[in-house]
């Protein structure tokens, strides 16, 4: 018979003492130094540059990057943690440090030549922002229908086309770019290349005024036979299409870690709302109906809970998580808006107004459901799985 550790039999929510304490400080960071720049980051739909350097020294730009780089040298769910922690304040900080780590450095991680790891990791985890530019205005679900090119030109490459949506466009120093260099092989023709500001060629063009997660920048990039030197090739010639499918199966656990923060956070305003806020003589929490909304809304949010960590600790642990991964996003996402509008719901009309936080969770929550998957396609990815 085999034993077990205690943390190997523990719940899936048990953090280990590392996990706990790095969580915690994430979340003090969050409330401190975050909180008091919420809604004028929204308004003005802007990330300050000193906030973004306190996030650096704090560890959470470079979570998975080795120590001999810079990193933190830790794990896939300590990025989790720190996802969830920070969105619990501010989904668009949580989604800075989402696409940072969970699909950029991830993807450096994983398909880095030794030169590419040397080249951009020590400058990740001390000052660069990444993004990872898939999306086209003609492929977004289809992303594999992009029309973005590459063409050889002396062995190295030149890139032409626009890409749509690219989060921390504004602020981003390194893009992940995917273009066909053989639109006749199909997919087969995608690659992915590290595309650096700065380059020949390739401008950041207009920024996306937005519904929700206003501060998270959001914009268009224009390549213009952008020249891209051949050793800036992330993983094989051909082989985009596996670099992309695979950074967004783990990075839409990250999502999910996103809305689920956002969850916590509305309940967490809400439950402080209900507790205050008199109606009838007495705190509007005391009444039945209110406790049993705000006790349905706490089973949701464990049960998010619960999906996202499982998956994120079946990748870590080199376990399948493809459906796991899929499931959390669709549920946590869900999640994130139901909380969302009860959170507006029981704060009545201070719930409309941007004095109190939660008109702007209740936005921030409906971009869950869109990218690194729609709803529907996380349902369809379950559905062959689960159905064959
Ligand atoms: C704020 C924001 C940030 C983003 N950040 C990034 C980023 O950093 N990098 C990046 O590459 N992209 C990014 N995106 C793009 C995002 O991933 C896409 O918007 C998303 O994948 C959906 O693509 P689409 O907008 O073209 O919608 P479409 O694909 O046109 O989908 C429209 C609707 O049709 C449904 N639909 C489409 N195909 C099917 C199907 N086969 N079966 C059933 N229903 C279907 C969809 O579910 C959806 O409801 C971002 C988008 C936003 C809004």
């Amino acid at each position: 018979m085999t034993t077990q550790s205690p943390t190997e039999l523990a719940a899936l929510t048990t953090l280990s003492e590392d996990e706990r304490l790095f969580r915690d400080s994430v979340y003090e960071f969050a409330d401190r130094e975050i909180r008091p720049l919420v809604r004028e980051m929204d308004e003005h739909a802007k990330i300050p540059r000193p906030l973004i350097d306190k996030l650096f020294e704090l560890g959470v730009m470079g979570i998975e990057i080795p120590d001999g780089y810079g990193g933190a040298g830790a794990t896939f769910f300590h990025s989790v943690l720190a996802v969830e922690a920070l969105s619990r304040v501010d989904p668009s900080i949580g989604v800075l440090v989402d696409v940072q780590n969970t699909l950029v450095i991830n993807a450096l991680l994983r398909w880095g030549t030794d030169d590419i790891k040397r080249r951009h990791l020590p400058k990740m985890a001390a000052g660069t922002i990444g993004a990872y530019a898939l999306s086209e205005a003609g492929s977004g679900s289809d992303a594999f229908a992009m029309a973005t090119r590459a063409a050889e030109r002396g062995g190295d490459w030149a890139i032409t086309g626009r890409k749509l949506w690219i989060t921390n466009g504004n602020e981003a120093d390194l893009f992940i770019v995917f273009a066909n260099v053989n639109p006749e092989a199909g997919y087969r023709g995608i690659t992915a290349f590290l595309v650096e500001r700065g380059m020949a060629g390739f401008t950041v063009g207009k920024k996306e005024d937005k519904l929700g997660i206003r501060a998270s920048s959001t914009c268009e990039l224009l390549l213009e036979e952008c020249k891209v030197p051949r050793a800036n090739v992330l993983g094989e010639v051909g082989k985009g299409y596996k670099v992309a499918i695979e950074t967004l199966n783990e990075g839409r656990i990250g999502i999910g870690a996103q809305m689920l923060g956002l969850a916590q956070g509305a309940l967490d305003h809400t439950i402080r709302y209900t507790r205050d806020r008199k109606q009838f003589g007495k705190a509007i929490v005391e009444f039945q109906a209110v406790k049993h909304q705000l006790a349905r809304a706490a089973t949701d949010v464990e049960a998010a809970r619960l999906l996202v960590y499982n998956a994120a600790r079946l990748r870590d642990a080199g376990l399948p998580f493809l459906t796991e991964a899929a499931m959390c996003k669709l549920f946590a996402s869900e999640v994130a808006e139901r909380t969302a509008s009860l959170a507006v719901n029981l704060h009545g009309g201070n719930g409309f107004v941007k004095e109190y936080p939660v008109e702007k969770l209740y936005r921030d929550a409906k971009i869950g459901q869109i990218y690194e998957g729609t709803t529907n396609l996380q349902l369809e990815t379950i559905a062959k799985q689960v159905l064959g």
